[in-house]
C-alpha cells in the first residue's frame, strides 16, 4: 500500500521510537517533565520566541490561539479555505465565541488589501476586528507558500489597526524549506504560530503554539480548560524532538517527489488543472473517462491510496514513508492509465 492520504499517515521510525523510549518524563501538568521542557525550549529557541506549549494537535495549538487573541463577539480575519474555518469543527464560534470574516485569497493566501478591506470600522453594529490568522502553507491551496513580503504588508496593516497576527504552520518547514526562509523571520513577526509536528515531520502526535512569555502562560491555562494538560507527555514530545532534530531538510525530497508525480499526470488526457506544485501537495482536477473518486477507485486497486476531495479534485501528499521505489511504482501505474 502507497499512502498519498496525508503526511500525517506516517509512523514512527525505529530510530524515532528508540528517542521516544529513552525520553526522561514527568507530570507535565505541574511542569515537571523535562523532555516537554526540552521540546518548548527547542521550538522557542527556532523561532527567536520566548516560549512555547506542546498540544495533543493542531486543532488544539489554533483554538487556544484564537482564544488567547479575541473576546467574545470579537472577529477575526482569514481566507475561506483556512483550516481553522474549514476543519475545526466550527470550533472559533464554539470555543471563542468570535465571529469570521472569510477573505477569498489566492490558493489559501490573502494580501494586506484584503485584509484592510475586511477590517469593520468603529461602529456599535460591528464586531470589533481583532485578529487575522493566516495558513503556510496552505492546505487547501495545494500547498502554496506565501511570499514573505507578502506576510509582512500584513504585518504592516495589522501593526496599524491594532489587530494580532496568529500563522497556522500546521506545514511551515515545507514553506521554509521550499522558500528558503527561516523560523526566526517568522518569529519576529507573527504573535503567534502554531506548528505540527505529525504532518511532514513525522512525529505520532503533537504540535506546539509558540509566541511571547505572557501569551504562552494565558495558553498553558487555556490548554487545561480544553483538557489538553497531558501528564507523561515527554514520550511524545521526545518525537518531536527528533522529528525538528532529523525531518525538517528532508522534505525537499517530498517536493521533488510531488513534482516528479505531478509531472506524469500532466501528460494524461484525463487530468484537467493541476495547482501548481510548490510543496508536497498535489492537488488536480480529474475530467473524461474518471470522475475524482472513480479515479481514487481505480488508483486503490493497484495499491495507491489518494484522496478524492470534490467529484473533481484528488489530492496526493507526499512525506516521509514514501520512498523513491514507491514513487517510481506510482508513475508506472498513471502511466499504465
Ligand atoms: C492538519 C492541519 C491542522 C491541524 O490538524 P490536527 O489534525 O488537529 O493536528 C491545522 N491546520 C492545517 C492547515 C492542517 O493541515
Amino acid at each position: 500500500m502507497i499512502d498519498f492520504r496525508s503526511d500525517t499517515v506516517t509512523r514512527p521510525t525505529p530510530a524515532m521510537l528508540e528517542a521516544m523510549r529513552n525520553a526522561p518524563v514527568g507530570d507535565d501538568v505541574f511542569g515537571e517533565d523535562p523532555s516537554v521542557n526540552k521540546l518548548e525550549a527547542l521550538s522557542a529557541q527556532l523561532f527567536g520566541m520566548e516560549a512555547a506549549l506542546f498540544c495533543p494537535s493542531g486543532t488544539m495549538t489554533n483554538q487556544i490561539a484564537i482564544k488567547c487573541h479575541t473576546q467574545p463577539g470579537d472577529e477575526l480575519i482569514c481566507d475561506k479555505l483556512s483550516h481553522i474555518y474549514q476543519y475545526e469543527g466550527g470550533g472559533i464560534a464554539f470555543n471563542s465565541g468570535a465571529s469570521v470574516r472569510l477573505v477569498e485569497g489566492n490558493r489559501g493566501r490573502i494580501t494586506a488589501d484584503q485584509v484592510r478591506e475586511s477590517i469593520n470600522p468603529d461602529d456599535v453594529h460591528k464586531p470589533v476586528t481583532t485578529l487575522v490568522s493566516l495558513e503556510n502553507t496552505a492546505n487547501r491551496g495545494g500547498g502554496s507558500c506565501y511570499n514573505f513580503y507578502d506576510i509582512q504588508s500584513i504585518k504592516e496593516a495589522c501593526l496599524q489597526n491594532n489587530l494580532s497576527l496568529h500563522l497556522d504552520g500546521a506545514r511551515l518547514f515545507n514553506a521554509l524549506v521550499a522558500k528558503n526562509e527561516t523560523p526566526a523571520q517568522y518569529g519576529e513577526i507573527f504573535d503567534s504560530i502554531s506548528v505540527c509536528l505529525s504532518k511532514g515531520l513525522g512525529a505520532p502526535v503533537g504540535s506546539v503554539l509558540i509566541g511571547k512569555k505572557d501569551f504562552i502562560k494565558k495558553a498553558r491555562r487555556i490548554r487545561k480548560v480544553f483538557g489538553g494538560g497531558m501528564r507523561q507527555a515527554g514520550f511524545i514530545a521526545a518525537a518531536g524532538i527528533f522529528a525538528l532534530e532529523h525531518n525538517i531538510e528532508r522534505l525537499a525530497q517530498d517536493h521533488a517527489h510531488a513534482q516528479m508525480i505531478a509531472k506524469v499526470l500532466q501528460e494524461k488526457d484525463f487530468i484537467g488543472t493541476i495547482l501548481p506544485v510548490e510543496t508536497n501537495i498535489v492537488i488536480f482536477e480529474v475530467k473524461g473517462r474518471y470522475t475524482a473518486p472513480a479515479l481514487a477507485a481505480k488508483l486503490k486497486e493497484q495499491g495507491i491510496f489518494v484522496i478524492a476531495i470534490s467529484s473533481t479534485q484528488v489530492r496526493v501528499v507526499v512525506h516521509l514513508d514514501i520512498s523513491p521505489v514507491q514513487v517510481n511504482q506510482t508513475i508506472e501505474v498513471i502511466n499504465g492509465l
